[in-house]
């Protein structure tokens, strides 16, 4: 199917199916509401092939570039059907998942993802490294049963909701850093993970720790090489950091319009608002062109840490301007409308470090596109 004929053909399926797709009032703050509705949404758009589009044949797909996966998840998010940041998920955890579990995982799991029927976590950072990924500690060591795991994570987004979650553990020893980690995809029901939500400031359980205590994974469940564990987060974060965001992007975009309209015409510096629309079209016009890369097939590499610096710097330029424009009602405001301008204000500070803090995209950008030093 050629572009146009899909996107005319998803405006169609959009406007018929509106009211399944428009969230339930109740359910829309908290996050089993969010992720209970995300599942539906996804259902709808695979079943109707839409969700299918761009994603590989031998996972669930119908082939075709991955434009087709943005332009969806650009209309889902932008008209407030789906929180950008569960639809995203998809697209950060399933380009690995493809590219690094056995071709037999790799079709039995992921359409289960694309489809809604599972919703999965990712376990990286760890308590004392975040930032410092490669000193991660969470161990597993090798039976002959499989991998037996014991350790911690933290900030592990829906994790208490998840099906499944792309582990990074310690395999090697800690003075082997980036060599000695293996990824796992791990079952969360499995015996010895225990899940302890973590409400935001924004009010909201978005993620959690994760104990795992004697936990067994079989072999087969590896992703990648024994000891490849980084280059499965190396493929893995340069899509949180650009897809992810081309979805965060068009949503802050619709909030920015909904100010607009929401905020008195005095309430709003004509200056900042200008600026603040130059920082949005910077931000898409860079996310787009990653967009196009990923669908000629490039390989997604440091720079995306551009598409993070911009997000992050985007988004927060967006919730000063409505921290302005509606002070009382971010401020004190009790009507639903007024609640969710505060909880979207306070949840865009968290823009500068999910999927890696803006210090850190600077550093790789120093580092490994400006050639501006050794990493340490
Ligand atoms: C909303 C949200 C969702 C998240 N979801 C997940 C998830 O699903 N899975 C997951 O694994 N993680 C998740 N994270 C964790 C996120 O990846 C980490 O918070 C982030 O990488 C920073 O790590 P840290 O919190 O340990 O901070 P630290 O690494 O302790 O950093 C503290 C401060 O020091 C600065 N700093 C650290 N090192 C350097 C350096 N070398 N140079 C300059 N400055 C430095 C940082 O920029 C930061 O300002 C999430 C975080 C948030 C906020």
């Amino acid at each position: 199917m050629d572009l146009l004929t899909f996107r005319t053909d998803l405006d169609a399926w959009i406007e018929t199916n509106r009211a399944q797709l428009t969230p339930v009032e109740a359910g829309e703050g908290t996050l089993a509401g969010q992720l209970a509705h995300l599942a539906i949404v996804k259902k709808l758009a695979y079943d109707a092939d839409f969700g299918r589009y761009g994603w590989p044949e031998r996972v669930g797909g119908l082939g075709g570039a991955p434009i087709y996966r943005a332009l969806l998840g650009e209309r889902l998010t932008a008209e407030g059907f789906v929180q950008p940041g569960g639809w995203s998920m998809t697209e950060v955890l399933a380009p690995t998942m493809i590219d690094f579990a056995s071709p037999g995982l790799a079709a039995e799991v992921v359409p289960l993802l694309l489809s809604g029927a599972e919703h999965w976590c990712q376990g990286f950072s760890e308590p004392g490294t975040g930032s410092n990924l490669a000193a991660l500690s969470c161990k597993a060591v090798q039976t002959d049963d499989g991998w037996l795991v014991n350790g911690q994570k933290v900030w592990t987004s829906h994790a208490q909701l998840s099906d499944r979650c792309v582990l990074l553990t310690r395999t090697g020893t800690r003075e082997s850093a980036h060599r000695g980690i293996t990824a796992l995809f791990v079952d969360m029901d499995t015996p010895g993970i225990t899940v302890r939500p973590i409400e935001t400031q924004h009010g909201v359980d978005e993620f959690c720790e994760v104990f795992f205590e004697d936990v067994l994974v079989p072999d087969a469940r590896r992703l990648g090489e024994v000891g490849g564990g980084w280059a499965v987060a190396m493929d893995l974060l340069p899509y949180e950091r650009s897809t992810a965001l081309w979805h965060r992007g068009a949503f802050v975009h619709r909030r920015f319009v909904d100010l607009l309209g929401d905020a008195e015409p005095d309430a709003l510096d004509p200056r900042s608002v200008g600026e603040v629309a130059m920082k949005l079209f910077a931000l898409r016009a860079v996310s787009r062109g990653t967009q196009y890369r990923i669908s000629a097939g490039d390989r997604l590499g440091a720079e995306t840490s551009v598409d993070k610096l911009l997000l992050g710097l985007t988004e927060q330029a967006v919730y000063d301007l409505v921290a302005d424009g509606l002070a009382d009602r971010v401020v004190a405001g009790e009507d639903p409308a007024s609640r969710r301008w505060r909880s979207e204000f306070l949840y865009s500070r968290a823009a500068t470090i999910y999927g890696g803090t803006s210090e850190i995209q600077r550093n790789v950008l120093a580092r490994r596109v400006l050639g501006l030093g050794e990493e340490s």
